[in-house]
């Protein structure tokens, strides 16, 4: 990779991500707070660890692959969408599956999926906010 796409690529003024645990690096990944006690980890900040009370953790990458543990086709609204639940690498993500169409024929228990994200509008200064899913592989 050359210096001038390095610079571009971490250049993300202008894009915000709609969790805090979704950072926006190149590739985007997801970031959950792991206990130094017992390993336990959480997406969400914590000030205590929900299986050990410890109130130490540190931050870890998760992986950007992972299964599909369980799922849900939810129909609200006009357009049906698959909830779920992937295990990636051991951690367990709820999420959207994405770029598939939501019924019992796409959608397996056990499928591969890989992270994604896509943009969900922007606001009048034209900062977009940055959503996350997971697809097919
Ligand atoms: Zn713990």
């Amino acid at each position: 990779m050359s210096e001038a796409q390095e610079k571009e690529t971490t250049e993300t003024s202008g894009k915000i991500p709609f969790v805090d645990y979704l950072i926006l690096d190149n590739p985007p990944y997801l970031q959950a707070q792991e206990c130094l006690s017992c390993g336990a980890r959480y997406f969400d900040r914590r000030n205590a660890c929900a299986s050990c009370f410890e109130d130490q953790f540190r931050s870890v990458a998760i992986d950007q692959e992972g299964i599909v543990t369980s799922f849900s086709i939810v129909q609200m609204g006009p357009i049906p969408y698959v909830s779920a639940v992937v295990d990636c690498g051991g951690t367990s993500v709820k999420c959207t599956i994405m770029n598939v169409e939501p019924s019992p024929e796409h959608v397996t228990l056990g499928m591969q999926v890989k992270l994604m994200t896509y943009s969900m509008g922007e606001d009048s200064e034209g900062t977009e906010a940055i959503a996350f899913g997971f697809e097919p592989i």
